[in-house]
């Protein structure tokens, strides 16, 4: 700011200086100009005075010449004389100064012309007058030549004089206008440098008040600065409390070696109680003389490593030996820190030997709990076999139990007692109830858990077959049923096709007094479908939601509503076998919905 103020302060005085010299340089020559214009109206002067002397002589001679004709005095002759031999000289003087003007020179030549010719006119009326011829004497002065050409010198002189009057006249004024320039230019220089010194000095100013703003903001910035350091300072000092805390009241055991020795530098009390050894016992051991001797060789690899890519950050699993013999595993992180001048590193240890122990034994629970799984799906596929064949191979003898049976009725039907005649309709029945679970125990068992039947199947078309099938169901029972927008799932065409026939005939059966209202839906979510089927029907008692999926499990009588209960086992085993779940919300008398998801191929 100094140094600017400096400058601009030097600059101001040299533009003045500049301007002073520039402005004295040019009153030296306006100066000059009017001493030289001085010298001219001088010179003029004397052309005016010698132009009145000649005419003086000129005039004077005449006059005496004149007298002396006159009275006959000679004295007036010796003047006449006197003055005549003046003139000459006194020309010659006049024809020097006006040398610079050929207009006066010619004049001057004229005068000097006129005055020799009036000069031979005059000596000869003198000549005459001496040889007493007065009378011609008298006719030559009073002659209009002699007063012509006294007039004419005198004209010419006046002439003379006249244009050096002027000349005078244009080069005073000139000396005037000189005067007064010069007076204005001292006086625009007296103002320029006021100007100058005015515009400096407020600039000075102005640049001397920055300077102090500048400085009180110094002023200021460094008292926030030492206001900052004593902040950072005391942040540090709280820091290094806080670090000091973390590190000797940690709940874990953390220590600190040299990163060139491997020797501990320090120990938290939570590593000496839980390691066993004594702080001192600690200090004179490396990281090596914890590890098992097995694991030292992956140490030292692991500590070249470090020494390798100093300031890196690692997390690594080990296992340390305690004071008592005891191996534990540990989870180890350290970081690089400068302690009292080492390259050290700060270690956190944390043991998992607990955890190690559940992982195992998670492990042994995982693989337990696989093989189970394995055994109950084997067990599951012999149980559907099983069911397959006892099913598929009940039938025959059944369908020989009940037609013959049926056999008995007829031909003995009315012939045996009543009591006998009610046995073999049991008996007729029972055999229809099981022919009829057994077909659908052979159905549910046909439900496989292969996927080679799986393609992209359009729901649309599977729910417009299905309305086929219930067309006159639904005719009948004045129902409407409404499907919205139907999606391509990847799946069973078949077994869509038997879900939906199950749930729709559910819908329809399961009517209440009103008409059935059925809703058919379809909601894309994220990784799968979400279907569903609602009605306006009985609805069903939520403590029974679950139950309704199981096999053979119904809520109400065959006489209420015809059924054998495997339509919704089947359901729950088709939406399985494509990845999804079943489930129902209802209240009673309100209707229920049914929903179902069919995973996305992904
Ligand atoms: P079924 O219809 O042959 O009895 P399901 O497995 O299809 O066998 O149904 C099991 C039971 O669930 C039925 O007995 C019935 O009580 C109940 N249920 C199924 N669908 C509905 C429905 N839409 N409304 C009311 N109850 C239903």
């Amino acid at each position: 700011m100094k140094g600017a103020i400096e400058k601009r302060l030097t600059n101001g005085v040299a533009v003045a200086i500049a301007g002073v010299l520039v402005i004295v340089v040019f009153l030296i020559w306006q100066y000059r100009q009017i001493q030289d214009n001085g010298v001219m109206i001088r010179h003029t002067n004397l052309v005016l005075y010698q132009t009145q002397e000649v005419l003086n002589d000129a005039v004077h001679y005449e006059l005496d010449v004149r007298n002396f004709l006159l009275t006959g005095d000679s004295t007036f002759l010796d003047r006449a004389g006197d003055s005549i031999r003046l003139l000459p000289s006194k020309i010659a003087t006049l024809k020097e100064l006006t040398a610079d003007n050929p207009r006066q020179q010619r004049r001057i030549d004229s005068v000097l012309a006129f005055i020799s010719r009036n000069r031979s006119i005059l000596e000869n009326a003198m000549f005459l007058s001496r040889a007493g011829n007065f009378e011609e004497a008298a006719g030559i002065i009073s002659s209009e030549a002699t007063t012509g050409y006294s007039y004419r010198i005198q004209h010419m002189l006046n002439q003379i004089a006249l244009e050096e009057r002027g000349l005078l006249g244009i080069r005073r004024g000139n000396n005037l206008n000189k005067a007064s320039q010069l007076q204005w230019i001292m006086w625009s220089l007296i103002a320029a440098v006021a100007i100058l010194a005015f515009v400096t000095f407020r600039k000075i100013r102005v640049d001397l008040s920055r300077e102090k703003r500048a400085r009180e903001q110094l002023r200021r910035f460094n008292i926030e600065l030492k206001d900052e350091v004593k902040r950072q300072t005391a942040n540090l000092q709280a820091s290094e409390d806080k670090y000091k805390t973390l590190f000797y009241k940690s709940p874990l055991p953390k220590w600190i070696y040299d990163e060139e020795t491997l020797y501990f530098l320090e120990v938290n009390d939570t590593a000496i109680r839980s390691y066993g050894y004594s702080r001192e016992e600690f200090l004179g051991m490396t990281i090596l003389d914890i590890r098992p001797e097995e694991d030292r060789d992956r140490l030292i690899k692991d500590v070249e490593d470090v020494r390798n890519n100093p300031g890196s950050y690692r997390d690594s699993q080990w296992r340390h030996i305690k004071r008592n013999g005891d191996i534990i595993d540990v989870d180890v992180t350290a970081y690089p820190i400068n302690f009292e001048g080492h390259h050290a590193r700060m270690v956190v240890v944390n043991d998992i030997t607990d955890r190690r122990i559940y992982e195992k034994q998670l492990r042994q629970l995982n693989t337990d709990l696989a093989k189970r799984a394995a055994e109950l799906a084997s067990s599951n596929g012999e149980l559907e076999r099983f069911a397959y064949i006892a099913s598929h191979d009940l039938q025959e003898p059944l369908r020989m139990v009940s037609s013959f049976l049926q056999l008995l009725q007829k031909r003995y039907g009315g012939q045996l007692d009543n009591k006998a005649d009610q046995y073999i309709h049991y008996a007729v029945d029972g055999a229809e109830r099981m022919k009829a679970l057994i077909m659908d125990l052979l159905e549910y068992s046909r439900v496989g858990t292969g996927k080679e039947s799986f393609g992209l199947i359009d729901t649309a078309i599977v729910l417009k077959e299905v309305g086929d099938i219930f067309r006159e169901k639904i005719i009948s029972a004045r129902a409407r049923v409404d499907i919205g927008e139907m999606p391509c799932v990847w799946g069973d065409k078949v077994q869509m096709t038997q879900l939906f026939q199950n749930l729709l005939s559910n819908a329809l059966k399961y009517h209440s007094d009103q008409s059935p209202v059925i809703r058919i839906m379809a909601k894309e979510e994220p990784g799968y479908w979400q279907f569903s089927i609602s009605d306006n029907g009985i609805g069903i008692d939520p403590q029974f939601f679950d139950k309704i999926f199981i096999i053979f499990q119904r809520l109400h009588n065959k006489s209420d509503y015809s059924g054998t209960g495997i339509g919704l086992a089947i359901c729950k085993k088709i939406v399985e076998r494509h990845g999804g779940r079943i489930w129902v919300e209802s209240t009673p008398q309100n209707g229920s919905t049914f929903y179902f998801t069919i995973i996305k191929k992904s």
